[in-house]
């Protein structure tokens, strides 16, 4: 034990748009669910009560965070799962209607490869271009809506480079145009206020694990009104709409990260975003022929995404993490695929600049002294790479 917290000291850990480490409150809170509360919450006698209260009581935690009504919340097992779902289930319930699909190039690959799946069962999907700072155009949007669009599904803020879309914007076209608006705000949610009742998004996604909860639990939230079918067939959990035993320790565990990172939001906002930017002035300004990717300032609090002309990212990223650096190249979900990541070319990063990318994405509890370790080791190792 003593080993594991020496070994975990050692590391800086700078991945957080990957999956963040869950905090001791959130695991303590959890624990009672895997232990004396293990009582399946769609039993009738008592023994699950305790376990369909703790349900009860957290999907209006997560309501309140967004201002929805908890009928509007379903819990999911993750945020792909909930991406899939909305994207699958609202486009197949309207496929009388129509069969055309409008997204980004930009989006996660839950986004992406559902609609894939969807255009081999004769879906049209259009995949908008973005901006060189990887905004979604809402003019773009407007253009793209034709009688047969059924579904927009744009990402609130994009995990590779931290860009904030236009979301209002698009949600307000989608709105005059009648047509069902999702957001994958996996990233978003817990770092930025979404309101639902100001923001026009008729489903948003989002996921435990990227706000200091535990994996393997997500919520999807469709707003009243909207029909969305099933997406796992059998009982009669979440209002007969997604099927299985609920987990139940996951979902308590989603519920007292909510709480902890909307109770101090702001704060830890303001803190973060003034140490990214720190770190990202500390870059620019002490390691020649470097750029910075994604919006200067409509981007997620923690995110900083960097190209360095002339080297191999993957690379760096190995010298990195031999100084205890955990960074990484992009989506977490592509790692070897490729290497140019799919958003770093849809934003027309130069070829010479395109292949050294590294993102580090820090938390509320990141430290100014990690972020000093963290540009020296950059320094001393793009020199060496250039060398
Ligand atoms: C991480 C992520 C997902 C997937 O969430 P999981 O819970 O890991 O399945 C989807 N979209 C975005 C933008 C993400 O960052």
């Amino acid at each position: 034990m003593s080993h594991e917290i020496k070994k975990e000291n050692r590391v800086i850990y700078l991945d957080n748009a990957a999956t963040t480490r869950m905090s001791d409150v959130v695991k303590q809170a959890m624990e009672p669910y895997m232990d004396e509360n293990f009582g399946n919450a769609s039993t009738m006698y008592g023994y699950g009560e305790e376990a369909r209260e703790a349900l009860t009581r957290v999907r209006g935690v997560i309501a309140d965070t967004l201002d929805a009504k908890p009928s509007e919340i379903y819990f999911t097992s993750c945020g792909s799962e909930s991406d899939n779902w909305a994207v699958k289930s609202i486009a197949g319930a309207l496929k009388k209607k129509g069969s055309h699909i409008i997204t980004s190039r930009i989006e996660h690959h839950a986004i992406l490869n559902s609609c894939e799946y969807l255009e081999r069962l004769g879906y049209e999907v259009t995949y908008l271009d973005v901006d060189e700072y990887g905004m979604v155009p809402p003019e773009a949007v407007m253009r793209a809506v034709r009688p047969d669009t059924t579904l927009i599904t744009i990402m609130f803020a994009n995990n590779e480079v931290g860009t904030i879309e236009p979301i209002m914007q698009i949600g307000k076209i989608a709105r005059e145009k009648q047509v069902l608006f999702h957001t994958d705000a996996v990233q978003a949610y817990a770092q930025l206020p979404i309101s639902v009742r100001s923001y026009p998004v008729d489903a948003l996604s989002a996921s435990a694990h990227k706000f200091h909860g535990p994996k393997g639990v997500g919520f999807l939230y469709v707003r009243e009104g909207v029909q969305i079918p099933s997406f796992i067939h059998g009982g009669g959990q979440e209002s007969g709409k997604r099927a299985g035993t609920e987990n139940v320790a996951g979902i308590v565990g989603m519920g007292k990260a909510a709480e902890l990172a909307f109770s101090g939001m702001r704060r830890r906002v303001r803190k973060e975003t003034m140490l990214r930017n720190y770190l990202i002035e500390k870059i620019m300004h002490e390691i020649p022929d470097v750029r910075l990717n994604g919006h200067r300032s409509r981007r997620l609090p923690g995110n900083v995404n960097v190209s360095f002309k002339g080297l191999d990212g993957a690379s760096l990223l190995i010298l990195l993490d031999e100084d205890g650096i955990c960074a990484s190249g992009g989506s977490a979900c592509n790692t070897g695929e490729e290497r140019i990541s799919y958003v770093i070319e849809a934003l027309g990063v130069p070829e010479a600049y395109a292949p050294g990318t590294v993102r580090l994405t820090l938390c509320g509890d990141t430290t100014r002294a990690e972020v000093d370790a963290a540009v020296e080791s950059l320094k001393r190792n793009v020199k060496r790479l250039r060398e």
